[in-house]
């Protein structure tokens, strides 16, 4: 935090900063390799692709392509940026519930791996397989595979869970007649060679996971000895990892999943299948920060509030669920100093955004050492799906990101020097009016 001032970061023109760990996003993926590689067999094909909407920055691809990490994307956009970061074809999963005709031509014609949601995307993309008119053979596709909904069940957080009887992904197979209808759509497709089952995300306990992927497993299986050979040979079994948003600790981990599956699906394991794996929250999340200004600190009816900002444009999620998305918040002098408590002990006071809505609050009564105008306050284990999943409101300013790492240091008084770099540069007012239809000025005015 004190490099970040000393350095001209945050400061009164920019008053909103989001920071990276580029040591404990790199550490993370390590983690993930080491986590999967301990209980796969030797010579498994393993990818993990990392769902771009947790962290939708160019350079955090980049860096985690060099990590060997791959992308799973759900839009053109996001199928943009995995391209943009320059990353293989062979290393991106594409899924999404609703994507077009166009979308999964390009997605065939580029090779990457597509997972068909539904009976009609499917039979979108028999025709474009085996083009029906046209010379020529068909087209070379890149692996295809179809997404289930195991119907597990829920986690603590409806909106994300995506396992439940009715949730809109991927074929819920214990639908009457599903299961018949999936085994016999792999058998009249010997290019669908893929089951994808992706329980949820944050809230969902990894034995809920695990039983979904146990479901998918299971399911392989009956097509494979339905068809007479290994014609499903990747099972994905999405992401979901959850992230322990109340302290440091980074529990669960990756270990503790891929021995959890180890038990409860040993066989997905023994070589027969390849593995795809769509971690996002889990991978960015602990090395995130967002640090805010404290503009103005005020009281209203014995309340003390700090007004910052840092709101509802950035922690969305966390100012409109609070109880599903609370966040730690650290206090700090002006000069990025870590704000000791007072002698009378810690202040119970609102840490409240810039946006001009009264629920914009990230946190409520949170006991914290007195805020005064001037001061700092960080957001913690921001880094997945904060800097991504901005909210116009406002017209407020996407943040400047700047990932940073530390060499130097350690013991005694010699401190480590901090060298940050731009992941994304703060928007600008121009930005902002541009997409905000300036073009079309006097569009209106002429109808
Ligand atoms: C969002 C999503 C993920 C990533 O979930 P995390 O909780 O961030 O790990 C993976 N796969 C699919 C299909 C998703 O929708």
């Amino acid at each position: 935090m004190r490099a970040a001032v000393e350095q001209g970061l945050i400061g009164a023109d920019q008053p909103v900063v989001g920071l990276l760990d580029v040591a404990g996003i790199r550490a993370a993926a390590a983690e993930l390799w080491a986590a999967f590689d301990e209980v796969v067999a030797p010579g498994t094909p393993v990818l993990h692709a990392f769902a771009v909407k947790a962290a939708s920055l160019v350079p955090v691809l980049r860096l985690l392509a060099d990590e060997g990490i791959g992308c799973e994307v759900a839009s053109p956009g996001e199928l943009a940026l995995a391209r943009a970061a320059g990353v293989r074809a062979e290393h991106i999963v594409l899924d999404a519930p609703a994507k077009t005709t166009a979308e999964l031509r390009e997605a065939i014609e580029l090779g990457i791996a597509v997972n068909a949601d539904n009976p009609q995307e499917l039979a979108r993309l028999d025709a474009l397989v085996r083009p029906r008119n046209g010379p020529g053979p068909a087209l070379p596709p890149g692996p295809l595979g179809l997404r289930v909904n195991p119907q597990v069940g829920g986690g603590s957080i409806g909106a994300l869970s995506t396992a439940t009887a009715t949730s809109k992904f991927g074929v819920a197979l214990l639908d009457p007649g599903a299961r018949e209808w999936v085994v016999n759509a792999f058998t009249r497709r010997p290019w669908l060679t893929r089951l994808h089952a992706h329980v949820g995300s944050q809230g969902c306990p990894l034995e809920l996971m695990a039983a979904g992927v146990r479901a998918a497993y299971e399911l392989a299986e009956e097509i494979n000895r339905a068809v007479g050979r290994q014609q499903i040979d990747t099972l994905d079994i999405g992401g979901g990892l959850p992230v322990n948003f109340g302290s440091d600790e980074i529990t669960p981990g990756y270990r503790d999943y891929a021995r959890l599956l180890l038990d409860t699906v040993p066989g997905l394991f023994d070589g027969r299948y390849g593995l795809v794996t769509e971690f996002g929250r889990s991978l960015l999340a602990k090395s995130g920060t967002v640090l805010a200004r404290v503009e103005y600190a005020k009281s209203a009816g014995g309340r003390p509030i700090a007004i910052t900002h840092a709101g509802a444009q950035l922690a969305t999620r966390t100012v409109f669920a609070p109880e599903s998305w609370p966040l730690r918040v650290t206090a700090y002098d002006w000069e990025g100093v870590a704000k000791p408590t007072g002698p009378d002990g810690p202040v119970a006071q609102d840490v409240a955004g810039p946006c001009c809505f009264a629920g914009d609050l990230v946190a409520v009564d949170r006991p914290l050492p007195e805020l005064k105008a001037g001061d700092l306050v960080a957001l913690l284990d921001t880094g997945a799906y904060y800097f991504s999943n901005h909210f116009a409101y406002n017209s407020l300013p996407r943040p400047g990101i700047y990932g940073f790492s530390v060499t130097g240091g350690g013991s005694g008084s010699r401190k480590g020097h901090v060298r940050f770099a731009p992941v994304r540069s703060p928007q600008s007012l121009d930005e902002i009016v541009a997409e905000s239809g300036g073009e079309h000025m006097g569009a209106l005015s002429g109808l």
